[in-house]
């Protein structure tokens, strides 16, 4: 038994189960494989907390020798029979039960598996362009397409992959499942890590980069740089068709907010603002992102902040007025007054704004 590598295993295990970014009620496992030895989580154990001892000890020729057999056609017996094969596969003397995804880890020939749920990988492997996308992002990973779990699903994998090793003459350390999660391999815990971080920090470019895309996009049309991007369930929620609350927030935040879509294309954008403008004599200070957020802008740092707080308060307002028979703001003949309202605009002036 190689002590310190499975020592690297638990703390593997430990540190990605302990983080509900990759591992939500007990789900994933990990493994690692030296000679004909696999030591994989056990069914029912907990990624967060096992301990090197705790792993299930397999015989790698064993659970090989399960592809050479003919399993019954019938789901029902097929699985009991595989199991069945999984439980005698075991070293001597090992009680307790491993994962149903073992034959998974052993078909990697890589020391160290590790496989987990997470809600960035699944957000591609359950999206409509998933497979699109990860061919694009990932070109040295193998997609499998959703099918039954267990033995199903690993003998799929199994020809995936070394369909991948024939074309590409080197062993895939990436295997995305959809609908399921994600494979990852490598020999060392170090090279997981390096795996997982590269990984993650692509998924997560593609599932928030478009902020900084698109208020790079609106700063440059507004002319400035000074924005912040504003985010809660009460701003998705939020209606902008409805007028301005208080004569405050139309000074500070003036009377129309731009309301986009995420997905706008730049042309799209540009005649937004541009008609946003001829038709209000002004430009945006909140650019609503529709059920998502808000951008607000500010021709300084100290004006960004007045009308942050401002537009953070209609939100409220807003919300608050649910338990008042619901939102009710100020009639047009009155926005239209405040708008041309000499005085407000002076007092907009001498405080900075
Ligand atoms: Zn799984």
């Amino acid at each position: 038994m190689n002590m310190k590598e499975l020592e690297m295993l638990q703390e593997m295990s430990n540190l990605y189960g302990g983080n509900p970014e990759y591992v939500l009620a007990g789900g994933g496992n990990t493994s690692y494989k030296t000679g004909d030895t696999l030591y994989v989580k056990g069914s029912g154990t907990s990624l967060a907390t096992i301990k090197a001892g705790d792993f299930v000890r397999l015989y790698r020729s064993k659970l090989d020798a399960m592809w050479q057999k003919k399993y019954s056609d019938d789901e029902k017996t097929r699985e009991s029979e595989v199991l069945a094969d999984m439980m005698a596969a075991r070293l001597e003397g090992e009680t307790r039960r491993p994962s149903v995804e073992t034959l998974l880890h052993n078909l990697f020939p890589q020391k160290f598996v590790l496989h987990v749920h997470p809600a960035a990988v699944n957000g591609m492997t359950c999206g409509k362009n998933g497979k699109e996308i990860a061919a694009k992002i990932f070109p040295d990973s193998v997609w499998v397409d959703a099918c039954k779990p267990g033995y199903i699903l690993a003998d799929i994998c199994r020809r995936m992959l070394s369909e991948y090793k024939a074309k590409t003459g080197s062993d895939a350390d990436l295997l995305f499942l959809q609908n399921h999660g994600v494979f990852f391999a490598a020999d060392s815990t170090e090279d997981i890590d390096a795996l997982v971080t590269d990984v993650m920090g692509k998924l997560n470019s593609v599932i928030y980069g478009w902020k900084e895309y698109l208020g790079g996009q609106l700063s440059a049309l507004l002319g400035t740089g000074h924005r912040e991007y504003v985010s809660s369930p009460e701003i998705a929620a939020f209606d902008p068709s409805f007028r301005s609350p208080t004569p405050d927030h139309i000074v500070y935040c003036k009377a129309k907010y731009l309301v986009i879509d995420m997905n706008i294309t730049a042309e799209a954008l540009k005649s937004a603002v541009e008609n946003f403008a001829s038709d209000n004599g002004y430009n945006p200070r909140v650019v609503i992102v529709r059920g998502r957020g808000a951008f607000v802008f500010g021709t300084d740092a100290k004006q960004l902040d007045t009308v942050k707080n401002v537009f953070l308060d209609h939100v409220k307002v807003y919300s608050n007025s649910e338990f008042f028979g619901g939102y009710s703001g100020m009639s047009e003949e009155l926005v239209d007054f405040i708008v041309n309202w000499e005085v407000e605009s002076y007092r907009a002036k001498v405080s900075g704004n």
